[in-house]
């Protein structure tokens, strides 16, 4: 990618490529194409590079080749993210071929180790030690698209404003034990299983904030029926308890409207003839923007109602960020392209339960949101999954989205 760069033009002195010693096959590249007017703040381009892993043998073509196929690409990272990533370098290339001068300057990120936590995290990297260098006004990233139907309609453009932390805590129960002949009713397992058992029954408060209010007020009409007066009522009245019942019985839905934490991994006991001396589950939580990683433990610890079973973080936490704010000089160029590419669809926020490497710009001051204009099938081209997969009409025009959103960005300067 660098290599395209500099053939289109790009001096040495805008090319950033960064690694670490310790991953020698890891690493990342910041491109800048710098803008006229100095007193204005950068936009910043992200994506990543890294993949999920993919087992050769399972999949039905070779995932590290990309095969064009009945109006698709298929192949691992299609679409998450080198799609984004290839568009971004497109884009630079082209702005910099045509001798383009943005009023303010132009970055590109390109990260690695965004998928696999234990690898090295170019974003969490270039915000330590490479600040100023990335230092923009806001970020455009991953991880939001437009929405087709089963049929491959076009049904909405969503942009990610706002993203969940992801954050484990520990449920652990010590007993002393002693031999299986001789039960006793303290017993390890069984104080856990309890507990886990008013977990499953317990549900989070819902909270709303102004990404998930916009998004249930402009999906309300959209998606029509129980669900959309549901979203209306709920939008306007975020204490109307028979509206968040309706809507949280889609899993996606729930998630945006409260945190959730969920059991994910269990292991108790220690030989089939002994009383467990130890049981432990992991939690999950996908915490709702603004609330604290602490508040939510106390408030499992309030959940097991059991002093016998200790709630602990896992660390290291996950930062806890709000939002980027919805302004006009935020959505309307995105509205503006849409409606010129895709007519009559319309743009609706959403909060993401998963994360990105937005959440680590978000923390270090630079606003982030996910967009990528390009039109996904409903079972999301299995991202992280088998056969991974974009429609090609897909990418081009995301490819014509992002470029022309890009350009509008940069010339409007406040
Ligand atoms: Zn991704």
């Amino acid at each position: 990618m660098a290599a395209h760069l500099r053939a289109a033009g790009f001096p040495e002195s805008d090319l950033h490529s960064f690694a670490v010693p310790e991953h020698p096959k890891d690493g990342g590249l910041v491109a800048v194409l710098p803008g006229t007017d100095h007193g204005a703040k950068a936009i910043l381009l992200l994506a990543h590079l890294d993949v999920v892993e993919a087992r050769r043998e399972d999949w039905t073509r070779d995932p590290f080749t990309l095969v064009e196929e009945g109006g698709y690409f298929y192949g691992r990272g299609t679409f998450d993210d080198k799609s984004m990533a290839a568009v971004w370098v497109d884009t630079l290339v082209r702005l910099r071929k045509q001798g383009y001068k943005p009023k303010r300057a132009i970055k590109m990120a390109l990260t690695c180790g965004e998928e696999a936590g234990s690898a090295f995290e170019g974003a969490l990297y270039l915000v330590k030690h490479e600040r100023q260098l990335i230092d923009a006004a806001f970020a455009l990233n991953e991880f939001a698209y437009g929405v087709l139907d089963a049929q491959g309609y076009r049904v909405v453009m969503e942009i990610e404003a706002g993203e969940k932390t992801d954050q484990d805590y520990r449920l652990e129960v010590v007993n002393p034990g002693g031999h299986s002949s001789r039960p006793v009713k303290n017993n390890a397992i069984y104080h856990l299983a309890a507990g886990l058992t008013r977990l499953g029954d317990y549900e989070f408060p819902v909270q709303l904030n102004d990404t998930t209010r916009t998004y249930f007020s402009r999906m309300s009409d959209i998606v029509g029926g129980e669900t959309g007066a549901a979203m209306k009522a709920l939008a306007a009245d975020a204490a109307d308890a028979k509206a968040a019942a309706t809507l949280s019985q889609d899993p996606r839905l729930n998630a945006m409207l409260r945190t959730t934490c969920v059991a994910t991994l269990l292991e108790g006991g220690h030989a089939s003839n002994a009383l467990p001396q130890r049981a432990r589950a992991n939690v999950n939580c996908r915490i709702f923007p603004g609330v604290a990683v602490e508040d939510v433990r106390r408030r499992l610890e309030g959940i097991m109602a059991d002093p016998q079973i200790a709630v602990t973080t896992v660390e290291p936490s996950d930062p806890v960020v709000l939002p980027p704010p919805l302004t006009a000089a935020i959505m309307k160029p995105i509205e503006q392209v849409t409606h010129r590419i895709y007519p009559g669809i319309e743009v609706v926020p959403v909060l993401q339960a998963a994360g990105t490497d937005a959440i680590y710009l978000a923390e270090s001051g630079i606003p982030t949101y996910g967009l990528s204009g390009m039109f996904v099938d409903p079972d999301l081209s299995n991202i992280h999954g088998l056969n991974e997969r974009i429609r090609v009409q897909s990418l081009y025009d995301g490819r014509d989205f992002l470029f022309s959103l890009v350009k509008l960005y940069a010339e409007e300067v406040r």
